[in-house]
């Protein structure tokens, strides 16, 4: 399978990696839409969120509790943040492993501003 967060999981594509357990990765976007954009993926290869199955909930439970770990990390806990995953065309998902987008580091104006 030719999935680019797959490759990042193994490793035979580099990342900055800032978390990893044994459920989650989690790493720098490399095109940063804020100061601080984190993406967190499941291990697991899933496509999109409409692809989640019943034994796969817990893992989003995974990458929720890695979101909050990693903003305290790197202090936007108290600033504030927010947790994006995109699903399918018209939400602009480009890389069919679900991800969250962590985004955060600066006030990051109305969420339905472009709605
Ligand atoms: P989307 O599928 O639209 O939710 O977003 C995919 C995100 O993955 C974009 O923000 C890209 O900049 C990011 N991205 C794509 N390839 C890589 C990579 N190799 N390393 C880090 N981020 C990536
Ligand atoms: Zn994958």
């Amino acid at each position: 399978m030719d999935c680019i967060f797959c490759k990042i999981v193994e490793g035979s594509v580099p990342s900055k990696k800032v978390f990893e357990n044994e459920h989650v990765v989690a790493f720098h976007d490399i095109q940063p839409a804020a100061p601080v954009h984190i993406l967190i993926i499941p291990k697991k290869h899933i496509a999109s969120m409409n692809d989640v199955q019943q034994e796969d909930w817990h893992l989003l439970g995974e990458v929720h509790r890695a979101a909050q770990h990693i903003a305290a990390e790197l202090g936007i806990a108290e600033s504030g943040y927010r947790l994006v995953n995109n699903c399918g065309k018209d939400s602009g998902q480009i890389v069919f492993h679900i991800h969250y987008h962590l985004l955060g580091g600066k006030p990051l104006g109305p969420l339905l501003a472009g709605a």
